[in-house]
C-alpha cells in the first residue's frame, strides 16, 4: 500500500540462473542507482533458480555484508518466469522494480522510471530501442514472435520489451492473484492494465556468462505466450473445416457433373462425396471441441475477472479500498 507521507520504499527483484561472474558488479551499480534515488529505502531481492555454479554462494555473501540484499534459493531451476515469481512474493516494497541479472538493461534508469511513476503510472515499462550483442537470429526470431503473438491475442503485449519494468505494489497483488502456472509475466502485466508507460534504452550487451535463453527455452516461452493469452490454435480447425467446407461443394458439384457426363470410373463420384463431406465435417467439430477446451482453459487458469482501479464516493481513501480490495482478493484465491 502506498504510503502517502514517506518517499515510496523500492524493491528490487532479480532472478538468477548461473550469474556468478556478474553478481558483485550487479549488486554495485544496482545498489548505487537504488541509493541515488530512494536513499536506503530500498531491498534487493536476489533469486537463485537453482544455478549450477557459485551464484548461491556469492549471493548468500552479499546478503551477510549488505543488509539491504534479501537472498532468495529455489530449489531447482524453475524458469526465469517462476524464479521472477518467487521473488516478487518476497518483495516488501511499495515499488518493484524487475531487472535482469546480466546487467542488459541498465539500472540507472531507475530514477527517470520513479519519476513517471510520480506522475500516476503504474507499470514503466523498458522499451528496447536497440539491442547490442544479439545474433541477427535472436533479433528476428524474437520480432516475429512479438508480431505472431500481436496478432493472435487480445491483450495488447508492446514489442520489443522484457521484464525490465518498475512496477506498482497493486500491480504485483493482481499478479499474485493470477493462479496460472504457465507464466508469461510481460503478458500478464499488460492484461493489468492500469496506466503503462514506456521508456526507451539500449539493450546492452551481456556484463557476463551467456544467455539462459537457449532456443528449446524460447520456443517453450513463445509456446506459454501465445497459449496463455489466446485458444486461437483451437480454432484453427473450425477455420480449415469451413473452408474445406466450401472447396467440398465445389469439389462435390465437379464429381456430379462428371458423373452425369458419365466421364468418370463408377464408384468414384460416391466416394469422393463421402470423403469430402466426412472430412470438413470432422474438421469442424474438432473445431468446435476446440472452443470447448479452450473455454475450459480459461476457466481452469482461475484469473481475476477485472481489476477495479479507482472507487468515486467511497467512504475509505480511493487509494486505501481498492488496495484492501486487491489484497481481499489475493487473500481469498491464495
Ligand atoms: N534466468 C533464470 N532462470 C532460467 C534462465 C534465466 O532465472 O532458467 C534469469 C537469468 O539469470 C537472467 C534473466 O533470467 O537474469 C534473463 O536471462 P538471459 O539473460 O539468459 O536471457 P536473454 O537476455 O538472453 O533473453
Ligand atoms: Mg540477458
Amino acid at each position: 500500500m502506498t504510503n502517502v507521507n514517506q518517499d515510496p520504499h523500492l524493491s528490487v527483484a532479480i532472478p538468477c540462473y548461473n550469474e556468478e561472474l556478474g553478481l558483485r558488479a550487479l549488486h554495485e551499480r544496482v545498489s548505487a542507482a537504488c541509493q541515488r534515488v530512494v536513499g536506503s529505502r530500498y531491498e534487493i531481492v536476489l533469486i537463485n533458480d537453482g544455478s549450477r555454479d557459485s551464484s548461491w554462494q556469492v549471493m548468500a555473501a552479499l546478503a551477510q555484508s549488505d543488509p539491504h540484499v534479501v537472498a532468495v534459493n529455489l530449489s531447482r531451476n524453475h524458469g526465469h518466469q517462476l524464479a521472477l515469481t518467487a521473488g516478487l512474493s518476497v518483495c516488501a516494497g511499495d515499488r518493484i522494480l524487475i531487472i535482469d541479472a546480466d546487467l542488459q538493461d541498465p539500472p540507472e534508469l531507475l530514477g527517470e522510471m520513479m519519476r513517471l511513476m510520480d506522475e500516476g503510472a503504474d507499470v514503466v515499462y523498458g522499451k528496447r530501442s536497440m539491442r547490442a550483442g544479439e545474433t541477427v537470429f535472436k533479433r528476428m526470431t524474437a520480432s516475429l514472435f512479438y508480431q505472431l503473438l500481436a496478432r493472435m491475442t487480445d491483450v495488447s503485449i508492446p514489442v520489443n520489451t522484457g521484464d525490465f519494468r518498475l512496477v506498482s505494489r497493486r500491480v504485483v497483488s493482481v499478479l499474485q492473484a493470477m493462479p496460472e502456472q504457465h507464466r508469461f509475466i510481460r503478458g500478464m502485466v499488460s492484461w493489468i492494465g492500469f496506466r503503462q508507460v514506456p521508456i526507451m534504452y539500449d539493450r546492452a550487451e551481456r556484463f557476463a556468462g551467456q544467455t539462459n535463453y537457449p532456443f528449446h527455452k524460447m520456443l517453450r516461452f513463445a509456446a506459454d505466450a501465445i497459449t496463455g493469452f489466446s485458444t486461437l490454435p483451437l480454432r484453427v480447425s473450425s477455420y480449415a473445416g469451413a473452408m474445406l467446407g466450401i472447396a467440398a461443394l465445389a469439389m462435390i458439384g465437379y464429381a456430379l457433373i462428371g458423373y452425369w457426363q458419365s466421364r468418370v470410373v463408377q464408384g468414384w463420384t460416391s466416394v469422393m462425396i463421402a470423403v469430402l463431406l466426412l472430412g470438413s465435417a470432422q474438421m469442424f467439430f474438432l473445431g468446435i471441441l476446440g472452443e470447448y477446451v479452450g473455454r475450459l482453459y480459461i476457466e481452469a487458469k482461475r484469473r481475476p475477472l477485472y481489476v477495479i482501479t479507482e472507487v468515486v464516493g467511497a467512504r475509505a481513501p480511493v487509494q486505501e479500498q481498492v488496495a484492501t480490495r486487491l489484497d481481499e482478493g489475493v487473500a481469498r484465491i491464495l
